[in-house]
């Protein structure tokens, strides 16, 4: 009899375009930190979907709002208005500190909106000459899956036979300032930026180098745009990953854990006049501001906050960290982290990172592996110490493993 494990598995690759490698296992449930797979078997998850799902599974108020909203009004259009639109306005300026906001869906979108805004400022506002506006980025940058944002990726697996590509993108490497301030011209109207780069393996800068950052951006009128997408609401432990350096940025992306993991929902804040600059009819997004992403959204950012969830992200994150410090293996070459986002980087000669991740989950962890030899750990923020420690006793017997 065959399983029903193998029949998912199976018929996914029958059918769907095998753009992912799953792990396989097959999930069916979840609540708070813990999933199950089709065959009840329970699992912590150290990756929260990509840390869209903070708050953990399911999380009740996040469902309720959902629910109720559902029976409600779903869908308006921007053609009207709707009543929970302005609610989430009013919220997410009030949390974040910010003075206009544009909804999205995904984080991609999120990108593409404030690269179209930074841009059109930097021809109306700053006066850049039509057709030359240049946006710096980073190397190893990940902001999406889109046409416009892949062509700005350094990685040939992203950006591999899927141009041609719109020009006006420097790239210099992550972490200096010097290479900013050499690559700033007139031209320039934005420096997009991950706080920490997930998806390059949990890559955090230089302490200082923000501070620089933001003080090039003002001085050469520059808008610093920093994709929040990851690292926001919480995740490293501050509401924003700015907030560890003190700096404010001119334009904030936040997506992921925006909707704790139910809807897809992302936003474009800005703190000066680059939102102010469009007008009816230059951007939109049918789904963008709806009335049940706007409900799901407030809700999942209320929770957040009432429970706590940012200062637990930085006691377990710690509590996390020097756990994994304390873990004496000759397979680990690095680990690092902020928050709860959290990164064993292995050595080269201890394998890929997938084969640990498979044994993780035959201990009843999901983690991922990210770039060959890193494994991210980026669990739920509501995770508890007792959870951690558990974690932490899985890691330490299989990063002691030989695998060889
Ligand atoms: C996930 C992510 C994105 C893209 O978000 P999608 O919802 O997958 O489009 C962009 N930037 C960062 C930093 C991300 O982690």
């Amino acid at each position: 009899m065959s399983s029903p494990v193998v029949d998912f598995i199976a018929t996914e690759a029958r059918f769907g375009a095998r753009n992912y490698e799953p792990i396989g296992v097959v999930l069916s449930r979840g609540e708070g930190v813990w999933v199950w797979d089709t065959e009840g078997n329970r699992y912590l998850d150290c990756l929260s979907a990509y840390s869209a799902v903070s708050q953990g599974h399911c999380h009740p108020k996040i469902l309720a709002a959902m629910v109720e909203q559902a029976h409600r009004l779903t869908l308006t259009s921007r053609a009207f208005h709707n009543d929970q639109l302005a609610l989430f306005y009013e919220e997410i300026a009030a949390l974040t500190g910010s003075h206009k906001v544009l909804p999205m869906n995904s984080g991609a979108e999120a990108v593409e909106s404030a690269i179209k805004s930074v841009r059109k400022w930097g021809y109306e506002v700053k006066g850049v000459p039509d057709g030359k506006a240049e946006i710096i980025v980073c190397a190893n940058n990940f902001h999406g899956r889109t046409l416009g944002v892949v062509g700005f990726s350094t990685d040939p697996e992203t950006r591999g036979h899927f141009g041609p590509f719109a020009p006006g993108f420097k790239v210099i490497p992550f972490g200096d300032a010097p290479a900013l301030a050499e690559a700033i011209n007139p031209n320039t109207v934005a420096f997009l930026v991950e706080p920490i780069q997930g998806e390059a393996g949990v890559v955090i800068p230089p302490a200082g180098y923000f501070t620089e950052v933001r003080e090039l951006c003002t001085a050469n009128n520059v808008m610093l745009v920093l994709d929040e997408i990851q690292t926001g609401l919480g995740r490293t432990g501050k509401l924003l990953a700015e907030q560890h350096e003190g700096i404010e940025a001119d334009v904030t992306l936040l997506g992921k854990a925006l909707s704790g993991g139910f809807y897809p929902v992302s936003a474009v804040l800005s703190n000066n006049d680059v939102l102010g600059t469009l007008r009816p009819g230059q951007h939109g997004s049918t789904f963008g501001g709806n009335p049940l992403a706007c409900a799901v959204a407030r809700a999942a950012m209320r929770v957040l906050v009432e429970e706590g969830m940012i200062e637990n992200a930085a006691r377990q994150g710690a509590r996390f960290l020097e756990g994994l410090k304390d873990i004496r293996a000759n397979t680990i070459r690095d680990v690092r982290g902020r928050g709860l986002m959290l990164a064993v980087e292995l050595h080269p000669e201890a394998g890929r990172a997938r084969r640990y991740c498979e044994a993780l989950q035959a201990k009843g962890i999901l983690a991922k592996d990210t770039h060959e030899h890193t494994i991210r750990i980026a669990p739920p923020l509501v995770i508890t110490g007792d959870q951690v420690d558990w974690a932490l006793e899985r890691f330490a017997a299989i990063l002691t493993q030989d695998f060889s």
